[in-house]
């Protein structure tokens, strides 16, 4: 289940069954990453206080580019181009990906302490970065699937993701059952990013799954929509520490 938070006064989102993480999802008010310049400094005071609130003696971000690129982190390195998902399993660390409509992914083994943050949209989705993460989790720190937590976040949702035929089947040929993943309205073709992540998860056993209510177009009050706000470059982030 996910629920709100609030450090140094600013909303965040948590998920329940991450319990024993450390996991921030920052909201439109707590976000830590844009481009436009008016709200950087927003952004900076934001980062700090949240730096301050997990005690990490950093925070760092891979260089987002809808590949399929997952790596592990390095504690003394910090540039990590053409990649979307990081594992985590450094102590004091904080690492975080950042969005607007696409679909935020966290992982959590418990037993073997670490932890990784995917970015699934559209193209993330169809080449199963989220399955890709778990694989990696499991060759590198014998993580076994039944054991890995994964909370999915914030994103655009069947209600509002309108896509067309070719991206349609591309996503739902990734899952055994496609069935109510996607539906026809008006003519028009809807799928569910958040549901086809869990379903791909599922059919690789994962099956501790927590999927966020929301939608950033619907509930655009509290996250960012690339669609909705006509290519904003604001993004909220997932955040996840190892201690
Ligand atoms: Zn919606």
């Amino acid at each position: 289940m996910f629920y709100f938070e609030e450090i140094s006064g600013k909303k965040v989102m948590k998920s329940t069954l991450l319990e024993g993480l450390n996991h921030i999802f920052t909201t439109r008010e707590s976000f830590i990453k844009t481009k436009e310049t008016e709200f950087l400094s927003i952004a900076e005071k934001n980062k700090s206080d949240i730096q301050k609130f997990l005690g990490a003696e950093k925070m760092i971000y891979p260089e987002q580019t809808h590949s399929a690129n997952i790596r592990i982190v390095r504690p003394n390195e910090d540039f990590y181009p053409d990649t979307d998902g990081l594992i985590l399993s450094e102590k004091g660390i904080a690492v975080f990906l950042n969005f607007a409509d696409c679909t935020p992914l966290i992982f959590y083994d418990e037993e073997h302490g670490i932890s990784a943050v995917s970015h699934a949209g559209w193209r993330g989705t169809a080449s199963m970065i989220g399955v890709k993460t778990v694989k990696m989790m499991r060759e590198f720190f014998n993580s076994k699937p039944e054991n890995i937590k994964c909370a999915i976040g914030a994103a655009i949702s069947k209600c509002c993701y309108n896509v067309g035929e070719d991206v349609c089947r591309k996503l739902i040929s990734t899952v055994k059952n496609p069935e109510g993943l996607y539906e026809l309205r008006n003519g028009e073709l809807y799928v569910d990013l958040k549901g086809i992540n869990k379903r791909q998860l599922e059919d690789i056993g994962v099956n501790m799954i927590d999927v966020c209510p929301y939608c950033t177009v619907c509930d655009n009050d509290n996250f960012f929509s690339y669609r909705k706000e006509n290519g904003t470059t604001n993004r909220h982030s997932a955040i996840i520490m190892i201690d």
